[in-house]
């Protein structure tokens, strides 16, 4: 088919990184010769006929190195229903968008999924600090987000070698685990407590007393929000049971407002542009992944329950009841991701 114009959108929570990848979607349409549609605020842009054309490459100048989306984002519950997805669906046929990139989380690939049943090209771009789509290795802003944290916990770590104090983190990743593993890593943590692995409260407490008896004066530990209001009660225990001050601190949305990494802006700006190509090429109902340092594509059906699956959220009969194929890819994609997770985690406390 030929393309008069696409749409991108960013959609759920922002993500540092996602201006880049709109950046790249808008610049490699254009190059294309196709004039790429800002839908504003997400899916609620397309219900509400609320866009902002792009016609020439610096409609997107200096938003490279911005956090969050110059193009908004928004949550749309509205997209869910018939009249919404009516609406969105005409907002594209009279503005002549013939496909859609649309940039975020799991909610948002459902989102897409409802386009394309309806004919609308789709390509998803996996944008979300969390981490948590369960078909990709890596999602647009983690890496700043850590970084973020990163630089809070070193702050942190100062302050507590001169009291001689411990602080709990709670970081986000919302059910998943992905940035309390690698935070908990780099910023030299004794402990990280995750929502997928069991947590021995008491050998880590006995652990900061037998480091504290040996002249150890500062202790990190690092919560993700998946486990809700545990940092909070750990921190009071720790205390308690060490006499160790303890203070609990969270970063909170500070992780989603870094400037973007350079990780962030290199792989956004890939798959920004691959989005473009594959739109192009007739692909749709896909999102894109980065696995092994390489881009590949899977469908967004397959993606969303390869997530169910892992976060615990599809029931064995309905697993069974799936094709072979598909238990195969989520079985051994499931496993890849907690196998990483696993590690990450024995790596805080082998070297802890
Ligand atoms: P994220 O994409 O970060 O997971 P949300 O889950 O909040 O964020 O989803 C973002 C938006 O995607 C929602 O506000 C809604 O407009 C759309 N969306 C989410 N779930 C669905 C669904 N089941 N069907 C259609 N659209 C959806």
């Amino acid at each position: 088919m030929t393309f008069r114009r696409i749409g991108v959108l960013t959609s759920g929570g922002d993500s540092p990184g996602m201006n880049a990848a709109v950046r790249a979607v808008v610049r490699a349409g254009l190059s294309h010769g196709i004039e790429v549609y800002g839908i504003l605020e997400g899916y609620k842009g397309l219900v509400e006929n609320n866009l902002q054309l792009f016609s020439k490459p610096s409609d997107v100048s200096n938003i490279i190195e911005r956090s969050g989306t110059a193009i908004y984002t928004d949550r749309c519950p509205e997209f869910e229903t018939y009249e919404g997805i009516a609406s969105a669906i005409e907002t594209c046929r009279k503005n002549n968008i013939d496909g859609v990139v649309a940039i975020g989380g799991d909610g948002t690939f459902r989102g897409a999924t409802d386009l394309a049943a309806h004919g609308i090209p789709t390509v998803g771009i996996p944008g979300t600090i969390d981490n948590d789509i369960t078909a990709t290795d890596y999602t647009i802003g983690l890496d700043t987000a850590m970084n973020t944290v990163l630089t809070f916990t070193d702050s942190l770590r100062a302050t507590c070698e001169s009291h001689a104090r411990c602080s709990v983190v709670e970081v986000m990743g919302r059910h998943a685990g992905h940035i309390a593993l690698r935070t908990a890593v780099a910023s030299g943590a004794v402990a990280v407590a995750v929502a997928e692995f069991d947590f021995d409260e008491d050998a880590v407490i006995k652990s900061i007393i037998e480091k504290r008896n040996g002249g150890k004066r500062s202790f990190l530990v690092i919560v993700s929000e998946g486990i809700p209001g545990y940092a909070e009660k750990l921190a009071k225990t720790i205390e308690e049971k060490t006499g160790i001050v303890t203070r609990f601190c969270c970063p909170a949305h500070v992780q989603r407002g870094g400037v973007p990494t350079l990780t962030d802006r290199l792989v956004a700006s890939e798959m920004g542009e691959y989005a473009v190509r594959l739109l192009l090429e007739g692909k749709s109902d896909i999102v894109i992944c980065k696995n092994n340092d390489r881009l590949c594509t899977v469908d967004i059906a397959l993606a969303l329950k390869a997530d169910r699956r892992l976060k615990g959220k599809m029931a064995d009969d309905e697993f069974d009841a799936l094709p072979e194929k598909e238990k195969e890819y989520i079985t051994v994609r499931c496993k890849e991701v907690m196998d990483k997770m696993r590690a990450m985690y024995d790596l805080v406390y082998a070297i802890k």
